[in-house]
């Protein structure tokens, strides 16, 4: 079996650029079983109200197939619902904290709005886990993103608010007691891998990867088609691509998060020029032949594509 923790499913008002559905018919192509499905929906999911509704959109044979993380906002009373959620439905895997501004309006950009999510999680003993998107708001630097010149996005987005994030994020936990998994998505670099590997010793933390932060680096977003590689984070640049690789091949990357994000190709290639790649589309040939390719055992990839995922959430899973 293979799982997913991390993929788009849109649907509702942006049905047209993927659904719940759709997204199942992609899954089984790649030989992937299990999703996750992300909460920056259009409205975003953030309440028991908004659970119901998403899972009325899941086929019923898929019912032991799908997850939902639940977003987190900055007000306590919302977090506690939503904590309340992933105890109450099985298919609520966790809450998803957007530490910067990525896709949709579900953010919480402030560092003390962010101790407000860990400490009211850590007020109601939550032991479940947050997914972060680690992201510094004011380090980055979107007067320097030229549509013209699609690879600026790469110095909009700098590795450092990553960095600088992922460290918050794990300071945070220790300073509010909270004593729940954190997770950290999606992440770019050996340095973000070397924080994640730093803090395992004293708190739950786990980190993914996408297929496509391994595959490639920011010299795709040269091409004619340039703009299609425009994804947050961004991809990084070829040094920090092979220090990146290392890490997986080292066993310190903990799964495989595929981070689908479908948008309209016209959406990406004119304005509003959207972020994200439709990455579950690569992962059979990424998991089959990529990774071996690079020297990954067939027990890593085993590990990076179900073992790992499923001791972490085996109490949702089972
Ligand atoms: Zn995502």
């Amino acid at each position: 079996m293979k799982i997913d923790p991390h993929v788009h499913c849109r649907d509702g008002k942006q049905s047209y650029k993927e659904t719940i559905v759709h997204a199942f018919s992609v899954a089984d192509a790649q030989g992937v079983q299990k999703i996750f499905d992300m909460p920056n929906t259009d409205p975003p999911i953030t309440t028991e109200e908004h659970i119901i509704e998403r899972l009325k959109l899941v086929p019923e044979d898929r019912m032991d197939d799908y997850y939902i993380w639940i977003g987190a906002s900055s007000d306590a009373n919302q977090i506690k619902e939503a904590a309340v959620c992933v105890e109450k439905y099985r298919n609520v895997i966790g809450l998803k904290l957007y530490a910067g501004t990525s896709v949709g309006d579900l953010s919480v950009v402030e560092l003390e709005d962010q101790r407000k999510v860990y400490q009211a999680l850590a007020d109601v003993g939550y032991k479940g886990t947050v997914a972060v998107h680690c992201d510094k708001e004011s380090l980055m630097k979107p007067e320097l993103w030229d549509p013209k010149n699609p690879i600026s996005h790469c110095q909009a987005r700098p590795l450092e608010a990553e960095v600088i994030s992922t460290k918050e994020q794990i300071e945070l936990v220790r300073e509010t007691g909270y004593s729940g998994r954190i997770h950290i998505c999606h992440i770019t670099s050996d340095e973000t891998v070397m924080l994640v590997d730093g803090a395992r010793r004293n708190i739950p933390i786990t980190c993914g990867v996408t297929p496509h932060h391994i595959i490639w680096d920011e010299s795709m977003m040269e091409r004619p088609d340039g703009l299609l590689y425009k994804m947050n984070p961004p991809l990084r640049d070829q040094k920090t691509v092979s220090a990146l690789r290392k890490c997986l091949l080292d066993g310190k990357i903990d799964w495989i998060e595929t981070d689908y994000a479908p948008h309209q190709v016209g959406e990406k290639m004119f304005p509003p020029y959207m972020s994200g790649y439709p990455s579950l589309c690569l992962y059979k040939d990424f998991v089959e032949n990529f990774l071996p390719s690079l020297g990954a055992s067939e027990e890593l990839i085993e590990k990076m594509t179900y073992g790992n995922i499923w001791k972490a959430f085996e109490n949702k899973l089972q």
